[in-house]
């Protein structure tokens, strides 16, 4: 599935990765005119490193206009989205699959926040750099070939990210894109709790006993425990073994 226009799942997609995301006020309708078909991922550093550095990819350069690229990636690993239209980061360059010189209109860029000389990145900010190029891409169809360093694609001598190896970069990205390999981030971790206490808090809350809990409460007064309609009917017990024989099934199908 290829994707054409401007990419106003940017937060969506980053967020159901796990990762923390800031909308900046706008990012929808901000940018440079609308995308075309979209084909992969740029990755530059900031070359500053302060907690201002979005400042100038929101509103560029006095020899540049802003935006300067979709997102800005902080040190701690949050994402902030700039802009949903074409940004000016690519400039001249070409990348296999790419149209020469003209990538803007074709690559999402991500400005990650670093002084730029290879040597203050944190174990944070490279996780979400690989797990946020992996969903934009999977987002996209297409693979971790597509994520591509300035350098790599420059004709203009750039020679951000700094320190990152690419090779081992796009290993890890194709890996959070197959699933394989990919442990879960303490953001998803969180969100698996967040369900749980957010579906079993007002269950808990609302019985009366341990009968209850178990068989379904609204029969209880007839002395029948007759289900709970969120399971469709089920006992808890009855629905547990249900979802067992479910995940059975798929790993003998080996899903
Ligand atoms: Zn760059």
């Amino acid at each position: 599935m290829s994707w054409t226009g401007d990419p106003i799942w940017l937060a969506d997609v980053l967020r159901a990765a796990g990762l923390t995301v800031i909308e900046h006020e706008g990012w929808r309708t901000r940018g440079h005119g609308d995308f075309r078909d979209l084909r992969g991922v740029l990755c530059h550093h900031t070359a500053g490193g302060s907690a201002n550095d979005w400042r100038v990819v929101q509103n560029g350069r006095i020899d540049l206009p802003g935006p300067l690229s979709q997102l800005v990636l902080e040190r701690d690993g949050t994402y902030r989205v700039i802009a949903a239209g074409v940004c000016w980061h690519a400039g001249r360059g070409s990348w296999p699959g790419w149209p020469t010189n003209n990538a803007n209109y074709h690559v999402i860029g991500i400005e990650a926040v670093s002084r730029g000389d290879g040597t203050d990145w944190t174990p944070a900010q490279l996780d979400a750099y690989k797990r946020g190029c992996a969903a934009i891409l999977a987002r996209i169809g297409r693979d971790a070939e597509d994520c591509v360093a300035h350098r790599e694609y420059s004709h203009e001598g750039k020679i951000d990210p700094a320190g990152i190896d690419m090779a081992e970069f796009r290993r890890d990205v194709q890996a959070f894109i197959d699933r394989k390999d990919a442990p879960m981030s303490a953001a998803e971790v969180k969100q698996i709790q967040d369900f749980i206490v957010g579906f079993c808090g007002p269950i808990s809350s609302d019985v009366k006993d341990i009968r209850e809990q178990l068989c379904g409460g609204r029969q209880r007064d007839a002395g029948m425990f007759g289900g709970w309609e969120q399971l469709d009917g089920m006992t808890v017990v009855d629905a547990l073994a249900d979802v067992m024989g479910r995940l059975k099934a798929l790993e003998s199908r080996g899903v």
